[in-house]
């Protein structure tokens, strides 16, 4: 089969169409027939090498990029039996999803339904999933909350701002440029920062009366983080849930206590996405969403296999405007 491998961390230019050998699935597993994978972030990092050490996101060489896919059940492995040939499904958190097929275990596949296609499916499991246990879990967002979403116009900024809106919250929006603000305003922001050229702090202060938000969801790492952390009121909460800046190396607890009290967490999507039940939950409330017409996963565009390079350079690029997702077949 065909899928793009890299044998060492490095750059987008290492990702190319190579053959590599058909997998098959072990006990508890299932062999997906891939219709699209789903590019994200992670794919960078796992990529570039950022989670060499990881204990979560584990990254042996040589190794198949892509963590999200969607396509057609091929085969199942022992012991597997609510899974059967020709089943429409997605997933997430595993990896090897640039690919023609893919080994995955068989709690972490959901149902497709009907209605949703294979890359609205490769769209939302991850990028997806993130914004709902953001919004639901990490911060159960209410009625009323106010709430700072950084990179608003990208992957996850995109649902974020869909979902908050449906929770009821005032949404605080910051983005690159004035064609992302447009963007990021269409999906429901209240208020949009350009963030590059204005004090995002100072902004969120005044659009908030001088509180500050109930939650800053902050994805960008280590540019935006300090002052992330001084847009919250006091004892409200900052997750910190990306790094497309970079990494953040360090945060001072009293930093946190200066700002107000402040609460800190830093999760990873596969603590929020721990069991079946979990990740079912999570999916079929995406679903449900999309199939009512009130979530639109915006896919920005389908690129086929081959072109994985470009995807990253778009991604890394800041030209992400929504989901990019590969095709496969
Ligand atoms: P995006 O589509 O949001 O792309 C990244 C965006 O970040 C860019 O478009 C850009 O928006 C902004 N950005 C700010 N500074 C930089 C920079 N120096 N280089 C590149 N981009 C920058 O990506 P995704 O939706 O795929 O992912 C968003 C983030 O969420 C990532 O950091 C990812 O790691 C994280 N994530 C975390 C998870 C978790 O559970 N912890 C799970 C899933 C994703 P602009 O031009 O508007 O500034």
């Amino acid at each position: 089969m065909k899928a793009v491998q890299i044998a060492a961390f490095g750059g987008a230019e290492a990702l190319g169409l190579s053959d590599a050998d058909m997998p098959s699935p072990g006990p508890g597993e299932v062999l997906v027939r891939l219709a699209c994978a789903g590019v994200n972030f992670i794919d960078v990092y796992m990529r570039s090498g950022v989670y060499a050490r990881s204990d979560t996101y584990k990254t042996p060489l040589p190794m198949t990029i892509g963590m999200e896919g969607a396509g057609i059940v091929e085969a199942v492995g022992e012991g597997v039996h609510d899974w059967t040939p020709g089943a429409r499904v997605a997933y997430c958190l595993s990896r090897g999803s640039y690919a023609e097929y893919a080994v995955v275990p068989a709690w972490r596949l959901v149902p497709v339904p009907d209605a949703v296609s294979f890359e609205q499916a490769a769209a939302l499991m991850l990028q997806g999933s993130t914004a709902h246990y953001l919004s639901h879990s990490a911060y159960p967002l209410q009625p009323g909350d106010a709430c700072l979403i950084h990179a608003g116009a990208g992957g996850v900024g995109q649902i974020l701002i869909q979902l908050a809106k449906l929770r009821g919250a005032t949404v605080i929006a910051t983005v690159g440029s004035a064609e992302k603000a447009a963007i990021a305003k269409a999906r429901g922001a209240d208020h949009t920062i350009l963030y590059r050229e204005e004090d995002f702090a100072a902004r969120v202060r005044e659009v908030t009366d001088g509180a500050g938000v109930h939650v800053a969801y902050d994805s960008v790492g280590k540019d935006t983080i300090h002052k992330s952390i001084r847009s919250v009121r006091r004892r409200g909460l900052c997750i910190l849930f990306g790094a497309s800046s970079g990494v953040v190396p360090s945060i001072e607890p009293i930093e946190l206590a200066e700002a107000g009290s402040v609460f800190f967490t830093r999760p990873h999507l596969a603590d929020y996405m721990a069991d079946a039940g979990e990740i079912r939950g999570r999916a079929s409330d995406l679903f449900a969403a999309v199939e009512a017409g009130r979530l639109d996963p915006v896919i920005q565009q389908a690129l086929p296999l081959k072109d994985a390079a470009e995807a990253h350079r778009m991604l890394e690029g800041r030209q992400t405007r929504g989901k990019l997702v590969l095709a496969v077949a």
